[in-house]
């Protein structure tokens, strides 16, 4: 008999499973709470791996507070408000940016942080992330 080891999932990943299975619950629950919540162009759901906390948004306008972290990582592509390395987005907008931010602001870290898929709350399927998110959250990603 080998000693520990011995479950399926190391204690971390079943930890990761559960909460982005409470977080994929969360979104819809925002979708369906939320007046207009399916004609949304995108929701998001994030979690901080360390606390548990969960986080969820829809994209929507710049929030009016954000966390110097995401200043920071915006700056590197454009700055808020600006297009970023897109044709039609504005950064700051996202769903995922909301998302992260308001972990951040809650006192969460950065590298705890991690994103369910973003999800076209009208039809319910995933979108792939835009170019901004991508290059802005691209360790948060991999994480993911
Ligand atoms: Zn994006």
């Amino acid at each position: 008999m080998s000693k520990g080891n011995s479950g399926l999932f190391s204690k971390s990943t079943a930890n990761a499973t559960l909460l982005l299975a409470i977080a994929y619950k969360a979104i819809n629950n925002m979708i369906s709470n939320t007046k207009g919540g399916n004609r949304k162009s995108m929701a998001v759901g994030a979690y901080d791996s360390k606390t548990g906390r969960i986080a969820t948004a829809f994209a929507g306008n710049i929030p009016d507070k954000i966390h110097p972290e995401l200043l920071k990582r915006a700056k590197e592509i454009g700055g808020i408000d600006s297009k970023g390395l897109t044709d039609r987005n504005t950064v700051g907008v996202c769903a995922e940016f909301h998302a992260i931010n308001s972990l951040l602001l809650s006192g969460s870290n950065l590298s705890d942080i991690r994103l369910t898929k973003a999800i076209r709350p009208r039809t319910g399927k995933i979108q792939p992330f835009c170019a901004n998110c991508l290059k802005m959250f691209a360790d948060i990603i991999k994480l993911s």
